[in-house]
């Protein structure tokens, strides 16, 4: 089939590469150049991680992920993939909340998943300055992808196994009709047998059925360069978070620009994908006194950068890799939630799988149906 991809963010890269290798001729339309500064996947670096309760679609999916991303860190000329382990510190730890249900889940695939006691934790990880009530779970498997470096690589594989790729090319409008789907540039409409819709917080823009289901909110990251970088290098760090559904800080290890990026994944105001995308003073005293509380090291370093980059939530945080409502040529994929770059290693088989109407290995997980009723 001839295939348009919108979007060249990791939901349609991985799309693009997966829906290529099955002998597929695709274009992908990409309003920016790539790394396109405004787009979710163009950050620095996201977790990795496969600490999601009871979900084993989720984890099966991320463990089949870091096969492909292992395999395309091989390929590329940077690092992309680089595990590290991953620290989580939690102040409750009882059924019902998602370390321990995560930790039950896991233990049970994985032996090397452990709860720490403090006087172990600050052993390994000094860095951090514990409270008594704190629980830690550190699981070797975790990790963090550079994903600017990897949008960049995978547009290289992408190009290299013959993907077209028109960057600078907003699409104004998907359409379908006759047997085909169309795609609008400049005024003209070209013609595909389908349109892949991976346009992250824009996809409202051209699935207007999906406009409410898909809330933008203004997320915020400050980059700390540290004093002594040895102390809080990768090799003794892992990527961490403290209290992530109550407080909600998360960060990564030393990164290649020489700092550290702090960010918090507690939802930010509900903003329009072309606002501007200032951080807020506020944000960075409140980054200080985190780190101050928990990093004491780390606030003897300098704030050297910040940004802010869109979540891109529905109502329940899980993907849509489904028809767009009403169609059987457009197909959406997106709606990561604030999680969804990990995936990538493995998204692009699901989303190919959709459009060719097999069996994707997710049933009916990412599917519309009447999960927004
Ligand atoms: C601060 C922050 C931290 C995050 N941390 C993590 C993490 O640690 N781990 C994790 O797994 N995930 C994380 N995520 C989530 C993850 O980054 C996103 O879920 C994922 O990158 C979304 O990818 P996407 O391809 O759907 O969207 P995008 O990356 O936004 O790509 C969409 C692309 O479509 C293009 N486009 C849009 N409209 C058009 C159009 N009309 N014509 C042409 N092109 C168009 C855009 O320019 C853009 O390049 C984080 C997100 C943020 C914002």
């Amino acid at each position: 089939m001839n295939i348009a991809v919108v979007g060249a963010g990791i939901f349609g890269l991985a799309a693009a590469l997966a829906l290529r290798e099955r002998g597929h001729a695709v274009t992908v339309f990409e309003q920016g150049r790539v790394p396109y500064e405004r787009a979710s996947s163009t950050d620095t670096s996201k977790t990795i991680r496969r600490l999601y309760g009871h979900n084993a679609v989720y984890v099966d999916l991320v463990e089949r992920a870091a096969v492909k991303w292992r395999e395309w860190d091989r390929r590329l000329p940077e690092r992309i993939y680089v595990r590290t382990g991953q620290l989580q510190i939690e102040q409750s730890f009882r059924p019902g909340f998602r370390i321990h249900d995560s930790w039950q889940f896991l233990r049970a695939r994985d032996p090397d998943i452990e709860i720490l006691s403090i006087e172990d934790a600050r052993a390994r990880h000094p860095q951090f300055a514990y409270q008594e009530s704190d629980v830690c779970l550190y699981d070797p498997w975790g990790g963090y992808l550079a994903s600017g470096a990897a949008v960049v690589g995978l547009l290289r594989l992408a190009r290299d196994g013959g993907v077209a790729v028109r960057e600078e090319t907003p699409v104004t409008d998907v359409s379908d009709g006759a047997g085909a789907a169309y795609v609008r540039v400049d005024g003209r409409a070209h013609a595909f047998d389908r349109v892949v819709v991976a346009a992250g917080v824009w996809i409202g823009r051209l699935v207007p059925g999906l406009a409410r289901h898909i809330r933008p909110t203004r997320q915020e990251m400050v980059f700390i360069e540290p004093k002594d970088p040895d102390w809080l290098a990768a090799c003794a760090l892992p990527v961490w978070s403290v209290n992530p559904e109550v407080d909600g800080w998360y960060g990564h290890p030393l990164q290649r620009e020489g700092w550290m990026k702090i960010a918090n994944d507690l939802r930010g105001d509900t903003v329009d994908p072309d606002d501007a995308r200032p951080v807020s003073p506020v944000f960075v005293e409140a980054v200080r006194d985190f780190v101050a509380a928990r990093i004491p090291e780390l606030a003897r370093g300098a704030v050297v950068g910040s940004r802010a980059c869109l979540y891109e939530d529905t109502p329940d945080r899980h993907f849509i890799i489904d028809w767009a409502p009403g169609s059987r040529s457009i197909l959406v994929a997106g709606g990561g939630s604030g999680h969804g770059f990990k995936f990538g290693g493995a998204i692009g088989d699901v989303i190919a799988d959709t459009l060719e109407h097999n069996d994707t290995g997710t049933g009916d997980f990412f599917r519309i149906g009447r999960r927004f009723q």
